[in-house]
């Protein structure tokens, strides 16, 4: 482009000059400018490092908050080819279930179906349709999963009998003797084969002991799609990962962990380069080679550097960008976001050490925005808090569905009021300690839907942004952006406005 009778025709700057004088920048406050389009949106590669050996196929992660990320949302995740990141607000036996329920997902099996008891009686089947939805309940000799498989009861054995509540189960339910049962072991196809032939709508799973193991549900079957991007391990399982702090007592609650099956741990903090973080780091290498460590969070790069030094996989980047943070404001520490993802990913580059942009993703533009600055990944909480895949619950407020999202460093959190195991011992150490200073705050986020369709939003959205910049893959635009071909441009006040609808009496922004 340069050169010739046309002289240069680049216009705005590489995106080494457009952080040139240090000026802490956000996303909001520059563009991309568009590129040449010589292929279609589907073939753009979203293919990135999460970590130094671990790859995914879409660049998304969520966040270990309380109120994003346990099994459902990381199962989510991993199935839409990012990760999920468990948080550790909980206990350690709490946060391993969660992270053994991912292991052992297998697409289209429930695996925790709720069951019922012989002596159960017609009442608690209707009464649990109000709470589960379902009236399709398995019974065990003692209603419990892992009890001995001895019946099962549909809406078909219930309706009509609304008039005799107290008839036990025993007395409705289709006996174990006329049943159609599934060997644990089963693919989910011989499965759908099985359902088929037999009509039924429930085919449940029993080990060789006649144990209940898992159900399948036909409206599950019809309604499953596959997920070819989905992040697996080497046994086909799904990745996920946890996170920690880095207290002594951290180490027994990584031990279980690794245990059971987690690939890749989080050292979550807001000011990572700590004596106490780069001990843990150095621990965790030596103690289970195999774990990929994500450190963090870091801004600058001399941050990193120690991070990098005491060997991490990847570094986490972001110190008071999210949208649930005071830490700036009462801290006086951190960095616009777009700047320190910018600095710290153009010297981790050099170690090949991949970046998460963690915090104040708010788009798709801000997805493309943290990538073209060197990120090989986003960490989100407030984009798929809200989703049903979150954990909580919904309530209404003035007529809106809506669910909590909170930071972690929220005295609500600190308190941990949801009762999933004490997180006394995280927040408060010493007597001295009893004084707290929130760097976070607690509120609502409207309900999103199903993060299962979310996902394909941002990616399909990613795709075409790439389109529009001309590059074919994240790691082409990682290229175009170090190499100066990718041109930035600031963004003023008035253009900031001129970028967003305007003009307009009343508008609805859907987005997909
Ligand atoms: P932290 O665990 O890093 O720090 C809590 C306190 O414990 C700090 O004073 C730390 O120095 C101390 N500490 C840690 N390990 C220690 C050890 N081995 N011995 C003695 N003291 C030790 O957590 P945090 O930074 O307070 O963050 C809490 C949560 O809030 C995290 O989930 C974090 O992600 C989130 N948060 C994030 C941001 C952000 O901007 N990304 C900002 C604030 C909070
Ligand atoms: P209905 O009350 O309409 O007869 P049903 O019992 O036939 O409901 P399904 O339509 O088969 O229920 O399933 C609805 C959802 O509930 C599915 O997503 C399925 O995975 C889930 N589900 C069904 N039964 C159970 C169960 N016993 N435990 C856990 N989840 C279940
Ligand atoms: P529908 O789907 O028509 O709304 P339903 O949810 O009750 O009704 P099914 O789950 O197919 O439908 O149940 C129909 C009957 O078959 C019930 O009497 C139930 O106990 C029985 N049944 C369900 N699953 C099995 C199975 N795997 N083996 C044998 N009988 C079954
Ligand atoms: P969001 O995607 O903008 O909502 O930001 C999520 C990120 O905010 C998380 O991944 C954390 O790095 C950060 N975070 C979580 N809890 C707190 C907090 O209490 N204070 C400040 N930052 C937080």
């Amino acid at each position: 482009m340069s050169g010739g009778p046309d002289g240069d025709l680049r216009d705005g700057l590489s995106a080494s000059e457009i952080f040139a004088n240090s000026e802490g920048l956000t996303y909001n406050d520059f563009l991309l400018l568009p590129g040449f389009i010589d292929f279609t949106s589907e073939e753009v590669d979203l293919a990135s490092p999460l970590t130094k050996k671990i790859n995914i196929k879409a660049p998304l992660v969520s966040t270990p908050m309380d109120t994003v990320t346990e099994a459902d949302m990381a199962i989510a995740m991993a199935l839409c080819g990012g990760i999920g990141i468990i948080h550790h607000n909980c206990t350690p036996e709490y946060q391993t279930i969660e992270v053994h329920k991912v292991k052992k997902y297998k697409h289209g099996f429930i695996r925790d179906p709720v069951c019922m008891g012989p002596e159960n009686t017609v009442a608690d089947v209707i009464e649990a349709k109000k709470v589960n939805g379902f009236t399709g309940y398995p019974i065990t000799e003692n209603g419990t999963l892992g009890g001995r498989l001895i019946g099962i009861v549909t809406s078909r054995d219930v309706d009509f009998r609304e008039g005799h509540p107290h008839l036990s189960l025993k007395e409705v339910m289709t006996p174990i003797d006329d049943m159609i049962t599934a060997q644990s072991g089963v693919t989910l196809m011989d499965a759908n084969y099985i359902l088929e032939k037999s009509k039924k709508g429930k085919l449940p799973i029993i080990n060789g002991a006649g144990e209940l193991v898992a159900l399948i549900a036909r409206t599950d079957l019809k309604k499953a799609r596959s997920y070819p991007n989905a992040s697996k391990d080497s046994n086909k399982q799904l990745l996920v990962g946890a996170a920690i702090g880095t207290r002594d007592s951290d180490k027994e609650r990584l031990k279980l962990l690794v245990h059971n099956g987690v690939d890749v741990i989080v050292l979550d903090s807001s000011q990572g380069n700590s004596m106490y973080q780069i001990e843990m780091i150095k621990f965790i290498k030596k103690t289970y080679p195999d774990i990929q460590v994500i450190g963090g969070n870091v801004v600058t790069r001399m941050q990193a550097k120690n991070l990098i030094d005491a060997g991490v996989d990847a570094l986490r980047v972001g110190m008071g960008s999210g949208s649930i943070c005071i830490t700036q404001e009462v801290m006086a520490c951190g960095c616009p976001q777009a700047t320190a993802v910018h600095q710290v990913a153009s010297y981790a580059r050099k170690f090949n050490v991949p970046v998460i942009a963690d915090g104040g993703i708010q788009s798709v533009g801000h997805i493309v925005k943290s990538l073209a600055l060197g990120a090989s990944s986003v960490m989100m909480g407030s984009l798929l808090a809200g989703t049903s895949e979150a954990p909580g619950e919904y309530f209404f407020s003035d007529g809106v569905r809506l669910k909590k999202y909170r930071g972690m460093g929220s005295l609500e959190a600190m308190e941990n009021k949801e009762g999933k195991g004490s997180a006394m011992s995280r927040y408060f150490h010493k007597e001295s300690d009893k004084h707290r200073v929130a760097q976070g705050v607690s509120g609502s986020i409207v309900d999103k839907g199903s993060v299962l369709r979310f996902l394909p939003y941002l990616q399909t959205g990613i795709q075409h942004s790439c389109q529009d910049i001309g590059a074919k893959s994240i790691a082409t635009l990682q290229a175009m952006s170090y190499s100066g071909e990718l041109r930035f441009m600031k963004r003023t006040h008035s253009a900031q406005l001129e970028g967003n609808v305007h003009g307009l009496f009343s508008y609805e922004k859907r987005l997909f």
